[in-house]
């Protein structure tokens, strides 16, 4: 059985049986999973994760599902590479990159969404559907797909070719909404109301599917000898996996396998095109002002983020900070990160390395901090973004005359370099 114990809401604390519920009767606010702490305490320890399956689920005891009713296509226990090459690159001496790029479908939406489904399916719901800006789609096809779930994925019309593509091969029926991802999700939550049986796995099972996102920080805690790093840049959309890795790093100390309580500095990367909680932040303000997304990082294209500012809280009460970049700077970062690291990164990844070069180069990150940078998507699914200036050095015909003439030209530019 699962240690999940209730729905807590955020905002005044009021319970609820964990039941398909995510707003509170009360005062609206969004409600939270509370887990009976000193069970868990007791069961879990580094030795028997350390035993547990090379995913998500090694974390089972920190997470709202009975054992048996996992939907799991191996999401998690992603590398957590030592980037020095990219650290020389940034100035910083403990750089570290989680690369979340090598999930089963290519994003981190993949811990999300097996958690919001395998709860989903104990629920009792046979439909799955989800409002997406393009990885929630992928997962959410493919988890409904091993699950034996009808699927119904929301996208906005404009979507990247590849995630549409990378969705409708998995089956299931794909609806583009002609509007930006809020219109898609302000009608996603209108059908969740008519639609009591279907699990929109960010709309009504959304405190379960959030739950997953703490992953990011147990992994990235045991991965470092279970050591919380000083550090970490992540990514923002609606926020819920910034709130939630903070949330995991906590819960990792209050069970007992972190030694010190760890002080986590917690920084935001949004790109400029979309950065209402980046503006707050920079702004002084305490609530986030909607904007109107226009940015090549789709993934974070949420003008109106439910967790906004759940979000501008923990970097401010962790001594994080907010930056944000133009779609030139993300491009770049793509870039930068694939020729130090060999890894490549989807926009919303740019977002985070441009981020973080900013952050290392105003001196809010410190040289000898430990730093993890949470890497999200893959780049698979955004070539788009980068087509325009990915020419080849050559086309030449087969012979071997033809390249030492190529190479002959290309050496004589270099030398003039
Ligand atoms: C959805 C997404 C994010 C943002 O996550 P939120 O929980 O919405 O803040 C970041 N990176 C990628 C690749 C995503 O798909
Ligand atoms: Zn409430």
């Amino acid at each position: 059985m699962s240690f999940a114990k209730a729905l807590r809401c955020k905002e005044c604390g009021k319970t609820y049986p964990v039941e398909a519920n995510h707003v509170c009767e009360m005062c609206f606010g969004p409600l939270e999973v509370d887990y009976d702490y000193e069970g868990i305490r007791a069961s879990i320890s580094r030795a028997s994760i350390a035993r547990g399956p090379l995913s998500i689920w090694r974390y089972a005891d920190l997470l709202p599902v009975d054992s048996t009713n996992r939907v799991d296509l191996g999401a998690g226990f992603t590398p957590l590479v030592r980037a020095e090459r990219l650290g020389a690159a940034l100035g910083l001496r403990d750089l570290w990159i989680k690369n979340d790029t090598l999930n089963p479908t290519g994003s981190f939406k993949d811990r999300v969404v097996s958690v919001a489904l395998s709860k989903a399916r104990e629920l009792g719901f046979k439909v799955a559907a989800c409002a997406s800006t393009g990885n929630l789609a992928n997962s959410v096809a493919a988890h409904a797909a091993w699950a034996n779930m009808d699927s119904y994925v929301f996208i906005p019309a404009d979507l990247e070719r590849a995630k549409v593509i990378t969705t409708t091969v998995y089956g299931g029926t794909v609806v583009a909404i002609d509007g930006n991802y809020d219109d898609v999700n302000r009608l996603c939550a209108e059908i969740t109301s008519d639609e009591p049986t279907w699990a929109f796995v960010n709309v009504n099972v959304r405190s379960y599917y959030s739950e997953g996102s703490k992953t990011l920080a147990f992994e990235v805690a045991e991965q470092l000898g279970w050591k919380a790093p000083d550090h970490i840049v992540v990514p923002v959309g609606s926020g819920s996996q910034l709130t939630k890795i903070y949330k995991g790093f906590q819960e990792l100390y209050r069970v007992g396998l972190l030694d010190e309580e760890p002080h986590v500095r917690i920084s935001g990367a949004q790109p400029d095109g979309c950065s209402p909680v980046a503006t707050a932040f920079r702004e002084g303000h305490e609530f986030v002002k909607p904007v109107r997304p226009h940015t090549i990082a789709k993934s974070l294209a949420i003008g109106n983020p439910a967790d906004g500012h759940y979000a501008l809280d923990v970097v401010r009460s962790t001594g994080g900070s907010f930056e944000s970049a133009t779609d030139e700077e993300i491009k770049a970062a793509i870039r930068l990160l694939a020729s130090s690291e060999g890894i490549f990164a989807e926009t919303a990844g740019g977002v985070t390395i441009a981020t973080l070069q900013k952050l290392a180069k105003s001196g809010v990150i410190e040289p000898d901090e430990r730093v993890v940078a949470y890497v999200t998507g893959n780049g698979l699914k955004t070539v788009e973004a980068l087509a325009p200036d990915s020419e080849v050095s050559a086309t030449i015909p087969p012979s071997l005359e033809a390249f030492a003439e190529f190479r002959n030209a290309r050496e004589k530019t270099q030398g003039e370099r």
